[in-house]
This record gives structure tokens, C-alpha cells and sequence, in this order.
């Protein structure tokens, strides 16, 4: 279930919503720290897509997320750092970025489309999806 991501969401659509983001001057300052590294090549990447799930579907995905704009912590784990950088940090950047409406529980595919893009990000950022992040149990 939490590899149903991959079937909602072409690469390409989400390449093309990262390509959109690095044009932004703030979004594209986010970089991830080497503790985030550390945490990622330790975790795996499929430990963290599901932590990249559970935060949206617990703080975000809901029709009225709590403290909605201020959810999401600044840094302490790669997939917050990737929130910001990729404007799925709360609804509101969800709206302006992705014109994912407000004021209503996000879709199955919005949540895959969301953890998809969190993800692409953190595999640029470690250099690409065919490391050896990506074979490790
Ligand atoms: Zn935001």
C-alpha cells in the first residue's frame, strides 16, 4: 500500500513541478543537512517514504490541517526540509504551488502525488534514485 504512490504520479509530472520549484529563490535555498544524510542512508528510502506519508496524511492531508501554515517544522528531518522545498509545507503553499484546493481532505492520488515529489527531491539532493540508498533493505 505504501508503494501505491508510484501508479498516480508519472515522473514527469513531477519532474516538471521540481523544475517550477528551483526558479524559486526561497524554495531552492532548502538543502539537506548532513545529519539528514546520515539519518537518510541509515533509514533507507522506503523507511523514509513512509515517514514522508505519515506526516502528510497526519498533519496536511485533512480538510482543516491544525495550525495550518505553521505545521511543519523548519529542519530535524529530511522530509520537513523537503516540504519547504518542494511547497507541500502546508495548504497554503499547497494552493499557491500546486493548485491543490484548500478546505477539503486531500485525494489518495494528492497524497501520492505530494510524497512522490518530497521523495524526488530527496533523491536529487543525494544524487539521483540508482545509489545505493535506494538498494539497501
Ligand atoms: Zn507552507
Amino acid at each position: 500500500m505504501k508503494d501505491s504512490a508510484h501508479k498516480f504520479c508519472s515522473s514527469k509530472k513531477i519532474d516538471s513541478a521540481l523544475e517550477v520549484l528551483k526558479r524559486s529563490h526561497f524554495r531552492s535555498k532548502f538543502k539537506l543537512t548532513d545529519r539528514d544524510r546520515k539519518y537518510i542512508t541509515e533509514k533507507g528510502m522506503e523507511k523514509i517514504r513512509e515517514h514522508a506519508f505519515d506526516f502528510i496524511n497526519l498533519r496536511i492531508a485533512q480538510q482543516f490541517p491544525k495550525n495550518d501554515g505553521k505545521q511543519t517544522p523548519m529542519k530535524g528531518h529530511p522530509v520537513f526540509t523537503a516540504q519547504h522545498a518542494t511547497a507541500t509545507c502546508c495548504r497554503g503553499c499547497l494552493q499557491k504551488w500546486h493548485k491543490i484546493q484548500k478546505g477539503r481532505a486531500l485525494s489518495d492520488n494528492e497524497v501520492g502525488f505530494v510524497v512522490n515529489m518530497i521523495m524526488g527531491w530527496i533523491e536529487k539532493q543525494t544524487g539521483g534514485g540508482e545509489n545505493e540508498l535506494i538498494k539497501q533493505q
